[in-house]
Order: C-alpha cells, then structure tokens, then sequence
C-alpha cells in the first residue's frame, strides 16, 4: 500500500539542539500512529513540522508521494487538535464548527449540512447555540475535534488532546476519538506521553527519546519485544536489573544464576529486563529452584485490581505485581520473606551501556 505521509530524516535543531533528529516514517492510509515519549523528546516539535508550524532544518514531508515541507500550513489541509482546545471563546459552537469551512467559502448549505453531521458525530447536537466558557473540558475538546473534522483535513494531528481532562473522561473520549476515526477513515498522527494512552489507541507506536525514533511497532509489539531499555522503562513497568554474562554463557544477577530464554550475548555486563506482572511469590521451599530470589517485601501500592509489591532483592528493589488478594489472604507483613521467581521467558536481555 501506497503510504499517506512520509517523514524523510526530518531534522529540527534549535541553535545546539536537535529537537527532532533524522526522524523517518511512513503512515499508511487510515492508519491511527501514535507518537510517544517524555517531556523533551521532540513529539510537540515533530508534529509542528508536519503541520507547517515549524521548518525542518533537513529532511523532508511527502503527503502522496508530494513534497510538502515547503508549503504554509493552510495549504497542507492537515487538522490539527491541540491540548489547549483553543475555541473562539465569542462564537457558538455552531460557529466554531463552521468556521473552517466559512474560510472555504463553502455555500451555505454544505456548511449546514456538514456541521450538523459534525456536531452529531461528537454528541454534541444540543449545545450548537452554547459558547465555549458553557461547556465543560471534555465537549470543549470535542468541539476542537469537530471543527478540525469539518473541513476534511488530509490527515489529523492531535497534540496531547486529552491531557487537561480528567481520567475517566480522558478514557471515554478516547474511545469516541478512535470510533470517529474509523468511521471516517482519517489518518492520524496523536502526540501523547500517557504510554497507557497510546497502547490503548494506536494502530502502532513510534516510541521517541531525545529527537531519535527508540522504535515503532504495534503495541503488543512494542510492550512485549521492547528495542532497548529506555523502551521498555518507559511503555510499561520494567524491572532493569545490572547483570553479568559469564564466559560459560551463564547469566549471573547477584548471587542468582538465571536461565533466560533467547540468544545470548557475548559475556560482559548487561540488562536484564522483566515486567512486574511476569514476577511469581512462590513458596519458600522453592528457593532453592532455578530462577527463583529470595527478598523482603519492603512497601507496596495498591492498585485495585492488583497490589505492586516492592522487594528488596540481590541488591535491588523490585517491582512484583501481585493479585489484591495475596495481600489480604497472605497477610503480608512488611519486611515479610518472600520468594520470587522469574519464569525464563519473562527475561529480556541487553547489554549495558557504560
Ligand atoms: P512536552 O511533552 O514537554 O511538550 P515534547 O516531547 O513535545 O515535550 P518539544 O516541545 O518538541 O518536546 O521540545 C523538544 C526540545 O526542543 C526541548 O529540548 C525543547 O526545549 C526544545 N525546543 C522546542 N521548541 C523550541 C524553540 N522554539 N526554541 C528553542 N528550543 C525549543
């Protein structure tokens, strides 16, 4: 398939910053990408240069095979969705739907028409004559959404759009923005460093950190088969553990000889990264088993469904993802004993950087 839009080493700096550095990706139509990464990685500068907001110091945009980094952002045709919902506070939300396509100078009963179908895909159809300082966050953003919809932009960036809202009604409109997406088949490019966001939305992640694509991938592709370190710490809840490659391939954390599943890498220091929720409490009998660590409960978080539990270990602290229950029937005691094993195929091994 044909790509929709190509970054081509897209670079940005900002005098000794690379704000954005050799960024490359191909979107592929109606595909919904998720750009991802801490404060600081470059994702609000990377989706500037899509939009025409800012000029790439190199590199290139290609919209259908087109070159379009040179054009102002108005002649891009690409929506744009901010955090701040930036609505004019004097219009109706009537007006700030069709406000796009007045600019068009479309006749009036196509703006009539495609408004009301806007207003109606967001839920809105009631609060046509309301103003903006009426509406709550949520519809304030939804109104953004339907007046970027209605000029059926090429392709839809939204900046962080849903992190000035709170948590339930950030997931529900979520939702309703990937419904909406589907539904027309837009393209789009979301900016966000919620990773439980992007995992939960995107066709595919492309995971930044420091103005560098880390990786891109589906999301199950990217939680499970993490590129590097940073990947995995940052999508999702990684234990990193420094640990040694013997000369006889063994790999040695501390006092505990661990079997890892994979290629092994040549011997020399190296991380070892395993999720919380691959983590097992076994019995104390076991401890004398194969990839199993005896540690102290030191504190831990409850999480409704599951209870984070934080053990000292070999040196370290991990993190244990435990069923609530274990908690109430074990009563566990902090400081209480408690031994861990980790299942082979939970390992994932890089090596170190120095
Ligand atoms: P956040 O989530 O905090 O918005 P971000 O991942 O969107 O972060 P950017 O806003 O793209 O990151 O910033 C990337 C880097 O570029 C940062 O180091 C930032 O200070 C720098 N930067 C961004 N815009 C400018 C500018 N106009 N002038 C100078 N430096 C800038």
């Amino acid at each position: 398939m044909d790509a929709e839009l190509v970054l081509d080493g897209l670079t940005k700096r900002f005098g000794p910053v690379a704000a954005v550095d050799g960024v490359s990706l191909e979107v592929a139509p109606g595909e919904f990408v998720c750009v991802l990464g801490p404060s600081g990685c470059g994702k609000t500068t990377l989706l500037r240069l899509i939009a025409g907001f800012e000029a790439p110091t190199a590199g290139a945009i290609y919209y259908r095979g087109a070159p379009v980094h040179h054009l102002p952002p108005q002649e891009r045709n690409f929506g744009i969705v901010f955090q701040s919902y930036a609505l004019f506070p004097h219009m109706t939300v009537w007006d700030n739907v069709a406000f796009g396509l007045r600019v068009r100078r479309l006749p009036a009963v196509t703006v009539r028409a495609r408004v009301a179908e806007m207003l109606a895909l967001v839920g809105l159809e009631h609060a046509a004559r309301l103003y903006p300082s009426q509406l709550s966050g949520g519809m304030q953003q939804r109104v953004a959404l339907a007046r970027a919809l209605a000029v059926q932009p090429r392709v839809l960036l939204l900046d962080e759009p849903l992190s000035a809202l709170d948590a339930k009604i950030r997931v529900r409109l979520r939702a309703e923005i990937r419904r909406i997406q589907r539904e027309l088949g837009v393209t789009v490019l979301y900016v966000t460093h919620d990773q439980e966001e992007a995992l939960s939305i995107a066709d595919r992640l492309v995971v930044m950190w420091q103005g560098r694509v880390q990786q891109v991938g589906p999301p199950l592709e990217v939680y499970t088969r993490p590129a590097t370190p940073f990947v995995a710490d940052f999508v999702g809840t990684t234990n990193l553990l420094r640990a040694e490659v013997g000369e006889d391939g063994g790999v040695r954390w501390g006092d505990v000889l661990l079997e890892v599943a994979g290629p092994l890498l040549p011997a020399g220091p190296v991380l070892l990264a395993v999720r919380p929720e691959r983590l097992r409490l076994v019995d104390g009998a076991a401890a004398s088993q194969r990839n199993c660590v005896t540690g102290r409960v030191e504190a831990w978080t409850f999480f409704g469904p599951y209870v984070r539990l934080h053990v000292s270990a070999n040196g370290e602290l991990l993190a244990v993802d435990v069923p609530q229950e274990v908690l109430a029937d074990a009563g566990l005691q902090r400081h209480a004993p408690v031994t861990v094993h980790v299942p082979r195929e939970a390992v994932l091994v890089f090596p170190a950087r120095p």
